[in-house]
């Protein structure tokens, strides 16, 4: 079976409509977190910056959450900004639900394809997701095949349905073509 992989190549922007300029774009930039401490309650916000205007905001990480909740080691990461903490914090599905803001990973991400010429038919591929980036199957597969999507469609057997944006691995088989 042949190993595709999805992979992020930046982190994605966020799709929120900005107060000032109504700009739809915002970016976390380097990453930053702030830390606000209102007794022994505290509040963490990821800082984003308008790609347009440069207006910042703070999408909330943690509220009101009691200081003891935390692990010690994490506190110190948000005050560190840690990237890696600043990639899983973004990518998480439920902070961009709280925040009512979608992740634009357009130009973002990429398709690792290894060569499969010498692949006898039918090819068997299986799509390996390093980032949770969502793709339409038939898209993503019309490119590393460099097919048309009415041929995939005719021609690859997937255990998903093609048209259903999905970020999760899947497989699919290709006929040969006529
Ligand atoms: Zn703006």
């Amino acid at each position: 079976m042949l190993p595709w992989v999805v992979r992020r190549t930046r982190l994605p922007l966020l799709s929120s409509r900005c107060v000032d300029c109504r700009s739809e774009s915002a970016t976390t930039g380097e990453g930053r977190f702030r830390v606000n401490a209102n007794g022994k309650l505290l509040d963490v916000w990821l800082l984003v910056r308008c790609v347009s205007c440069d207006r910042t905001s703070k999408l909330n990480v943690h509220e009101r959450a009691p200081v003891g909740s935390f692990d010690p080691a994490d506190l110190e990461r948000y005050h560190a900004n840690d990237p890696e903490l600043v990639v899983s914090t973004l990518l998480d599905p439920l902070f961009a639900r709280r925040n009512r803001v979608a992740l634009d990973w357009q130009g973002a991400w990429r398709l690792d394809t290894p060569s499969w010429l010498d692949e006898g038919w039918p090819v068997r591929v299986e799509v390996v997701f390093d980032d949770p980036v969502p793709v339409r199957p038939e898209r993503l597969i019309a490119q590393g095949l460099g097919l048309s999507r009415s041929e995939v469609l005719r021609r690859v057997k997937c255990d998903i349905p093609l048209r259903r944006t999905t970020s999760t691995g899947f497989t699919f088989t290709v006929l040969p073509g006529d």
